[in-house]
């Protein structure tokens, strides 16, 4: 029977941690503060941004909130977000993704000044972090991280098998195993014998964005399984989402030491780990 790994107790704990670095630095005359752009009003992109604010707002990080109407241009985003890298008021840049189809993502990322690029997603930050440079971490992965070592699993030595290589989650997931020592296979779609490569993994990260597709044979016994995936399956009668992984929790449960649930896993992990790079701003913008 595996342990389950709490991400809603771990979270809470890196929230309250950095709350205090946030009231430290307040004492010291610092105030830290976030940009976040939404462009049009997707519901989930809402939900995501009000998640964001909340957690600002208890950590004691001001937040400065853009709601720009579906038709703004690529040009006007563009101008926004380079008047907020020119304020020194300001320490994170955030833009809601996925951004409007006419406007050009890839182009918006890098406008973001690097050091201001607290989702870790320009180049620059991508770039850093493969060759073990000071800058910030892509949240997700960064998050996954903290669950396995906060619950006292050493990832130094081990194999570990990232299941997907998307820029967001799969290629910085297994630049940060490797940073911390793990031996590292990465897994896609043209992966010949997924199941014979998963089942070497000691710690198997499922983002493979498939519901309930890693199952018991994919996995070693003793191994520690963590569920990047996340979708909405359904509602209940009283229209709250039903919510599964990209791993089949019931069947991995008991073969598996450790695992994270879905919901309640990796999810809450995201925006603790945003908060934190909010906070490690200070330290890089010295730079
Ligand atoms: P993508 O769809 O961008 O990437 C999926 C990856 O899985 C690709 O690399 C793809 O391979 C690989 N893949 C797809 N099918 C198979 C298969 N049958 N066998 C092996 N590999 C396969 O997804 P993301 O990385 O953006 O997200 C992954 C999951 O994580 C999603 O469920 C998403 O919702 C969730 N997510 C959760 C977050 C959170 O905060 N909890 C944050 C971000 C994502 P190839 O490259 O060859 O196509």
């Amino acid at each position: 029977m595996a342990q389950i790994i709490d991400g809603k107790v771990i979270s809470n704990q890196i929230k309250d941690e950095l709350k205090a670095k946030v009231k430290e630095y307040k004492d010291n005359g610092t105030e830290i503060c976030l940009a976040v752009i939404q462009v049009g009003n997707d519901p989930a992109s809402s939900v995501y941004v009000g998640n964001k604010k909340r957690a600002c707002e208890y950590i004691g990080i001001k937040s400065l909130a853009y709601e720009l109407p579906e038709e703004t241009t690529e040009e006007e985003l563009i101008n926004l977000i380079e008047q907020l890298n020119n304020r020194t008021d300001v320490n994170g840049i955030l833009v809601q993704l996925p951004v409007p189809k006419h406007i050009d993502e890839d182009k918006i990322i890098k406008t973001i000044n690097p050091l201001k690029d607290v989702d870790g997603f320009h180049p620059h930050s991508v770039g850093a972090l493969s060759i073990g440079q000071k800058g910030f971490v892509s949240c997700t992965p960064a998050g996954v991280i903290e669950l396995i070592k906060r619950s006292g699993y050493d990832i130094a030595g081990k194999e570990c098998v990232v299941i997907g290589r998307s820029n967001i989650v799969g290629k910085p997931m297994s630049m940060l195993l490797l940073r911390e020592n793990g031996t590292v296979t990465i897994a896609h779609s043209k992966t010949a014998d997924l199941k014979a490569v998963a089942k070497r993994a000691d710690i198997l990260v499922v983002a493979v964005g498939k519901p309930k597709m890693i199952t018991a044979e994919y996995v070693k016994e003793g191994a520690v399984v963590i569920d990047v995936g996340i979708h909405r399956i359904g509602t209940t009668d009283s229209g709250k989402n039903i919510l599964c992984g990209d791993v089949d929790y019931d069947d991995v449960f008991e073969k598996a030491a450790a695992i994270t649930p879905v919901p309640g896993g990796v999810g809450p992990m995201t925006i603790a780990m945003l908060m934190k790079n909010c906070v490690d701003s200070v330290e890089i913008q010295k730079q």
